[in-house]
């Protein structure tokens, strides 16, 4: 078991070289080479497992093998937020912090939008460009009923504590994301769905939002 297993590219791998990261935890072991795969993932896992990196280690690495297109991650409730967007920027793993690898190496920028904060701060924060965003689900439909942000360029979509969003009520304004008309159709974009638990609510979304599925629990 080893980082190595899965080649995600120079920066990708030169960055968890340079990290904390000795070996990767269960979810990253059997979901990294099912996102590099390019396949769609329902994937069962706590809080605490190493989802994050799960996800978005090899989606940097497909967006710097292909280009940024957008990948959006709307997710998390509000508060969480605020400690979660702090890895894209500032955080614990080299990949997504090193102001140089986004400046200069790979041009991924990344946003965070949620609610209870200034608005207009995000939105100057979006107008610099966004390829990678991070969002709550009210705010996210706040901003595309703005023309703030729109998700036509959405390659990768990603629904982290699905059971979360539900239980606060958010179904939704999920829908309206998922299902607005310049959104890329399910099997054309790339979705990926986490959640600690798998009721039935959970089941149709995965059903509504995933294309041909794996199912993965840890
Ligand atoms: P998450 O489940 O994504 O919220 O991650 C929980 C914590 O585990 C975060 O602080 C991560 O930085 C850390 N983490 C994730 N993957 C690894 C790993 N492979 N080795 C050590 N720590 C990790």
């Amino acid at each position: 078991e080893s980082f190595q297993d899965v080649d995600m590219g120079e920066i990708v791998m030169g960055n968890i070289a340079l990290s904390r990261y000795t070996r990767p935890t269960p979810v990253q072991k059997y979901a990294i080479p099912i996102v590099k795969a390019k396949r769609d993932l329902m994937a069962c896992a706590q809080t605490g497992s190493g989802k994050t990196a799960a996800f978005l280690l090899p989606i940097l690495s497909q967006i710097y093998t292909d280009g940024p297109g957008e990948a959006l991650n709307a997710a998390k409730a509000s508060g969480q937020v605020n400690n979660k967007s702090k890895p894209l920027n500032k955080g614990t793993l080299t990949v997504m912090c090193h102001e140089e690898s986004f400046s200069y190496r790979s041009r991924v920028r990344p946003c965070v939008v949620y609610g209870g904060a200034d608005i207009g701060q995000q939105i100057r924060d979006l107008e610099r460009g966004c390829h990678l965003l991070v969002a709550t689900p009210g705010r996210l439909v706040d901003m595309m009923e703005r023309g703030k942000i729109g998700l036509d360029y959405c390659n990768y979509l990603v629904l982290d504590e699905a059971d979360r969003m539900l239980d606060m009520g958010f179904e939704p304004q999920i829908r309206r994301i998922v299902e607005q008309d310049t959104m890329p159709h399910k099997g054309i974009r790339q979705t990926m769905m986490f959640s600690a638990t798998f009721p039935k609510e959970i089941q149709i979304l995965a059903r509504d939002f995933l294309e041909e599925y794996i199912f993965l629990a840890v």
